[in-house]
C-alpha cells in the first residue's frame, strides 16, 4: 500500500446550525492526484478549510492526519513549514507586491538561495507571461495571470502536499488547459495532489481517484477513470 499523506476520517463541520460537512473520509496517497468534485455549497471549501486549520474555532470534528501526524492545533501559518501548500479560490496573491516578490515569497522557508532563483526561471519558462511583467505589481495581473502565479508560488516551497481550491474559476477555455497542463506535470513530478474542482470532466481526466461531495457528503469515490462512465456522475457533473 503505498503512503498516505492526508487521511480525513469522520470529518464534520457546522457553522451554527449549518452543517456543511457531515461526516466523510478522503484520503490522499504519495504520488496520487485526487479530485473532489461537488456542486456550488456541497462543502468543498469548507473542507479544505478544515484542513488548513482556517475554520472558526470549535466548528470541527473528527481526525485529519497529514504523514502520520494529526493535524489538529497546528496554525495555518505553521503549515508551509510542515510541506503543506494551499492555492484558495480567489487566488490569495499579495497584490502589493511584484510577481518576483511574490515567487520569492513563496520560497521564504528555503535557504538554497541559488536553487531560488534558479525556480523562478523555471517557472517563468512555465509562464512566460510571468516572465515578461515580473516586476508589475500582482494586483494588476488578469485573473488567469494570478491564478498562474498563485500556483508557481505555492510550488516555490516545494511543498510536500499542494490544496488547489476551483484554480480554473472564472478562467477561459484556453487559461484553463494551459492551468490544468501544469496541474497534470507537477503531479507527474511526484507532489500529492488535492484538487477542488466545479469543472468535473477536466478535474477526472486529469486525477487517479475523485470523490463526488453533495450536500456535506461523500457519494460518490473511486478510480478516476471509472468516474467518468459512471451513469450517475455523468448525468449529474458531466452533463452527459
Ligand atoms: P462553492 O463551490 O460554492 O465554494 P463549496 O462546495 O466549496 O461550494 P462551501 O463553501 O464549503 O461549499 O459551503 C458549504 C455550506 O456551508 C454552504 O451551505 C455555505 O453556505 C455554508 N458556509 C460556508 N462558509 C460559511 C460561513 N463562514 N458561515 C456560515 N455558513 C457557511
Amino acid at each position: 500500500m503505498s503512503q498516505s499523506v492526508l487521511k480525513i476520517s469522520g470529518l464534520k463541520v457546522a457553522y451554527g446550525g449549518i452543517k456543511a460537512v457531515k461526516g466523510i473520509d478522503l484520503e490522499v496517497n504519495q504520488g496520487e492526484l485526487i479530485t473532489l468534485i461537488g456542486a456550488n455549497g456541497a462543502g468543498k471549501t469548507t473542507t479544505l478549510k478544515a484542513i488548513t486549520g482556517t475554520l472558526p474555532s470549535g466548528k470541527m470534528e473528527g481526525r485529519i492526519e497529514y504523514f502520520d501526524k494529526t493535524l489538529a492545533g497546528v496554525p495555518a501559518h505553521q503549515l508551509i513549514h510542515q510541506g503543506l501548500a494551499m492555492v484558495p479560490e480567489g487566488r490569495g496573491v499579495f497584490t502589493r507586491m511584484s510577481i518576483h516578490e511574490n515567487l520569492m515569497m513563496g520560497a521564504f522557508i528555503r535557504n538554497d538561495k541559488a536553487d531560488i532563483e534558479a525556480d523562478i526561471e523555471k517557472w517563468f519558462s512555465v509562464f512566460p507571461r510571468l516572465k515578461e511583467r515580473a516586476a508589475q505589481l500582482a494586483g494588476t495581473l488578469s485573473g488567469g495571470e494570478q491564478q498562474m502565479l498563485a500556483m508557481a508560488r505555492a510550488l516555490m516551497s516545494h511543498p510536500k502536499l499542494l490544496l488547489l481550491d476551483e484554480p480554473s474559476m472564472g478562467l477561459s477555455p484556453i487559461m484553463v488547459e494551459k492551468i490544468f497542463e501544469v496541474i497534470r506535470d507537477v503531479s507527474k513530478q511526484g507532489v500529492p495532489i488535492l484538487l477542488v474542482e466545479q469543472n468535473a470532466k477536466l478535474a477526472l481526466q486529469a486525477a487517479n481517484r475523485g470523490y463526488v461531495m453533495e450536500s456535506g457528503l461523500i457519494t460518490i469515490s473511486g478510480d478516476a477513470q471509472s468516474m467518468l462512465t459512471d451513469p450517475k456522475v455523468q448525468a449529474a457533473y458531466l452533463g452527459e
